[in-house]
């Protein structure tokens, strides 16, 4: 599918949503041919950026779209790290930025219904100061509600509170041909029909737009903190995470650091972690509704820790320390982003998750590579970061491309591989977009992927949902 729209169809998209929220200009619209993923040679100008204010003008530039077989990528906040928002085949990106309202936050029925155009961080804002909490956290804020449901985004709190899709409740989505579904509503149970509001999260653009998301809410928790747990060697720290869950003790959160990217985020936003011993870390995040009950879990956590061998567990317990740590789990991506080509997301079954690491040691040393990993070890989910820099005393040191090119390659597909070979899948948050198509076979048999595309044929006849993302 290609696209270059002749003056009369873009004179239609912009009477849909007004002149002053389409534009084509080279020098604006560049901003919109990528996200996160760090190569840029995969970025590809729209013919035609579009902003709708409304679920209506949404409808309109679909129908327009649709009678004249324009390819329409949404684009959220564009955080994406897999290629997923960018217009492969040019037409139109229909851009969710102006709406950005918070439409409610329902404290009887803990609801928020908010826009899709909504960051993360205005969103979170909001329901705090309806005296709620919505716990998933995915790691950047400035992602937009839309893109979250569209990815099924997850973060470091699954392992407690799930992902995304845990949390939505009703959605209000446009097809690629016009149509407005309401999907479920401020319902905790329905068994009503095939459930279509789960088709589309995770769906990545590929099904319609999703404009309105309804979203449940929980209560704020008592207390947080976090404990910082170094060991000499990779394995007893990893092994020590099923060990956790096994005591009854769930976790907010259980992050694994290894202490290069550690070191290069302090460095980085001039912080300090608590402790520079040993090789891996573990960061173990608590919540309860007490200080008793969180003394209880924190000596748990502490007691498996020395069982396996930690050498010691740090607590961070007042709000500045833990301020100190979690901005530096937080920022370990812009410490890195220089010197990665590309950030894994392999989610392997949480037992597994020592042997992948072993064997992303392996791969490392066999191309002589540095590949930094952490993630979220109690989800099984693991972030091998796949790098065009090496660490050499305490710094990320820049190697020529001819030495990391076609080895990234390599490393990524025997990587996939050892995935598939754990019972794992190649995505366990950030989606499929563009970059990881060529995989998808690896980890699902070809008959679930013709059922994919026969879905997308029934929301989508003429395909022009978001064209050459998740399958081909
Ligand atoms: C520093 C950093 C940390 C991150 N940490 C995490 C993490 O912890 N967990 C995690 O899951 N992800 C993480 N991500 C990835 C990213 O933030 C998520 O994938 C996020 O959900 C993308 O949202 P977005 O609004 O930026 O979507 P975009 O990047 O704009 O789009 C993503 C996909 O969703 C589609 N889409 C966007 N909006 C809509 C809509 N309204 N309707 C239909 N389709 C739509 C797009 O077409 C595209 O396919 C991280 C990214 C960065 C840069």
């Amino acid at each position: 599918m290609t696209s270059k729209l002749a003056s009369s169809v873009r004179e239609l998209f912009v009477a849909a949503v007004g002149r002053d929220n389409a534009f084509s200009d080279p020098d604006k619209a560049v901003d919109y041919g990528h996200d996160e993923f760090s190569l840029k040679e995969i970025a590809r100008e729209p013919d035609l950026v579009v902003k709708p204010k409304t679920t209506d003008e949404v409808a309109k530039v679909l129908r327009i779209a649709d009678a004249r077989g324009v390819p329409v990528t949404p684009r959220g906040g564009a955080t994406g790290l897999c290629g997923g928002c960018v217009p492969l085949h040019g037409g139109v990106v229909l851009s969710l930025e102006r709406m950005d309202r918070v439409l409610e936050v329902d404290a009887d029925n803990q609801m928020a219904v908010t826009e899709a155009g909504v960051r993360l961080s205005d969103f979170a804002r909001a329901v705090e100061e309806g005296g709620l909490y919505f716990p998933p956290h995915p790691g950047d804020e400035s992602a937009m509600m839309g893109g979250l449901v569209a990815t099924n985004a997850g973060g470091s709190r699954a392992v407690k509170y799930g992902t995304i899709r845990n949390y939505v409740r009703g959605l209000e989505v446009v097809t690629p041909t016009g149509d407005v579904l309401r999907l479920g509503g401020k319902l905790e149970k329905s068994s009503t029909g095939y459930n279509l509001m789960h088709l589309f999260i995770g769906s990545e653009g590929t099904l319609g737009v999703v404009t309105k998301v309804i979203l449940h809410l929980n209560t704020k928790p008592g207390t947080m903190r976090s404990l910082v747990v170094p060991f000499a060697e990779l394995e007893p720290a990893l092994e020590t995470v099923p060990l956790i869950m096994k005591r009854g003790v769930v976790p907010l959160a259980i992050e694994f650091l290894e202490i290069e990217p550690i070191t290069l985020t302090e460095e980085h936003i001039r912080k300090k972690w608590p402790t520079k011993l040993g090789a891996t870390h573990l960061l173990v995040i608590l919540d309860a509704p007490s200080e008793a009950e969180m003394d209880r879990l924190s000596e748990a956590v502490a007691a498996v820790c020395c069982e396996k061998g930690a050498i010691d567990v740090f607590i961070a317990d007042t709000p500045s320390k833990q301020d100190e740590v979690l901005a530096i789990r937080s920022k370990i991506y812009d410490a890195i982003k220089s010197g990665t080509v590309e950030i894994l997301d392999i989610a392997v079954p949480r037992a597994e998750v020592a042997g992948h690491v072993r064997k992303v040691r392996q791969v490392a040393a066999k191309y002589g590579m540095w590949l930094p990993t952490f993630g979220h070890a109690a989800d099984g989910n693991v972030h091998t970061h796949i790098m065009k820099a090496r660490f050499e005393a305490g710094r990320m040191v820049p190697v020529p491309e001819s030495d990391w090119r076609d080895k990234a390659d390599l490393v990524r597909e025997e990587l996939f591989r050892d995935c598939r070979e754990r019972g794992g899948v190649i995505s366990g948050e950030h989606g499929i977009g563009l970059v990881k198509k060529p995989f998808l076979s690896l980890v699902l048999d070809e008959r679930q992927i013709e059922i994919m595309r026969g879905i997308k044929r029934v929301f989508d006849p003429r395909g022009i949902m978001n064209p050459g993302k998740i399958f081909d």
